[in-house]
């Protein structure tokens, strides 16, 4: 196998600021930080952020001209120079509660245009709002929680349990056969012609490689071998998804979709694939994904065309 995904090239996965995690309890820093007009602001509502007029990046606001909202913390950008705190320019988000205008855009339109910078802070913050939103109440005893650690934590104050943000592991995979062909599938919402790797969600209890043959398995009746490769990880936070990529090799190959998850499933050759994909008729997935990326990895180089 030992196909890859070209490093640096998974849109999503570029995270550049220091989160500074031990800062989130330090009440004195963090008010000194919100205080300096260095600091930098973002703006979120739900799964969206406020962007520049010509939504090519993120608008960020100094500290007092910040609207009401969850204050969190986000890190310290050690690149920017240093500002009252002295080791480099601290970001933050408000989580506003009121509804998303045509001024905010969501990962889908922004993931790929944002520098690195800003598309680590967007998965980051959407991750933390999309969260924050279905959290107001304790999941042990239902009383209203409390915004702590510079909104990194949720606490009871009845039951006094504390809750933290999670990011939900999903396996995605590229398997390949005896003749290096790509197994890929169509889910049954999707139009014809509209393929992409095989993914799903891990469960309790269960390492990636089961996974990896459970779904694979489960949605096309292919059994996976004990060739099972890492290939790279994306976060996507709508709502709390970490993507874990992998190239597989199939032990068996005859197809058997399950129709619940997938309308249709196929082994293409990479002749079949740059036909289909020139001639319009099949589209891959978008540009920013990780399974558009392990697709390239595999056929060997960049591919035009998108859902
Ligand atoms: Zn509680």
């Amino acid at each position: 196998m030992a196909y890859s995904i070209a490093s640096g090239s998974l849109a999503l996965s570029r995270s550049v600021l220091d989160r500074a995690a031990d800062r989130r309890r330090d009440e004195e820093w963090l008010a000194k930080a919100w205080a300096d007009p260095a600091t930098q602001v973002a703006v979120v509502a739900k799964d969206k952020l406020q962007m520049t007029p010509d939504r090519t990046a993120v608008r960020f606001l100094q500290p007092g001209e910040a609207p009401e909202g969850i204050k969190v913390f986000l890190g310290i950008d050690r690149e920017a120079g240093a500002g009252q705190t002295a080791d480099g320019r601290a970001v933050f988000a408000v989580l506003v509660s009121t509804e998303a205008d045509e001024s905010y855009a969501g990962l889908r339109e922004i993931g790929g245009v944002l520098v690195d910078r800003e598309a680590g802070i967007a998965v980051n913050v959407i991750g933390l709002s999309n969260w924050h939103a279905v959290h107001t109440h304790c999941a042990n005893c239902g009383e209203h929680t409390e915004v702590i650690e510079a909104g990194h934590v949720r606490h009871c104050p009845a039951c006094g349990l504390s809750h933290f943000p999670r990011s939900d592991p999903a396996i995605i995979v590229l398997v390949t056969d005896d003749e290096d062909r790509a197994l890929l599938g169509r889910n049954g919402a999707w139009p014809e012609g509209r393929y992409s790797t095989l993914a799903g969600f891990v469960e309790p209890g269960e390492s990636l490689e089961a996974a990896v043959r459970r779904e694979v398995f489960e949605e096309t009746g292919v059994v996976v071998g004990t060739e099972i490769e890492y290939a790279g990880s994306q976060p996507w936070p709508l709502p709390s998804s970490l993507m874990l990529g992998f190239y597989a090799k199939a032990s068996r190959f005859d197809i058997e979709v399950d129709a619940d998850e997938i309308a249709e499933a196929k082994w293409f050759t990479r002749e079949d694939l740059r036909a289909l994909v020139e001639a319009g008729t099949m589209a891959l997935p978008g540009n920013i994904s990780i399974s558009r990326r392990l697709i390239e990895g595999w056929y060997g180089e960049e591919l035009t065309g998108s859902w």
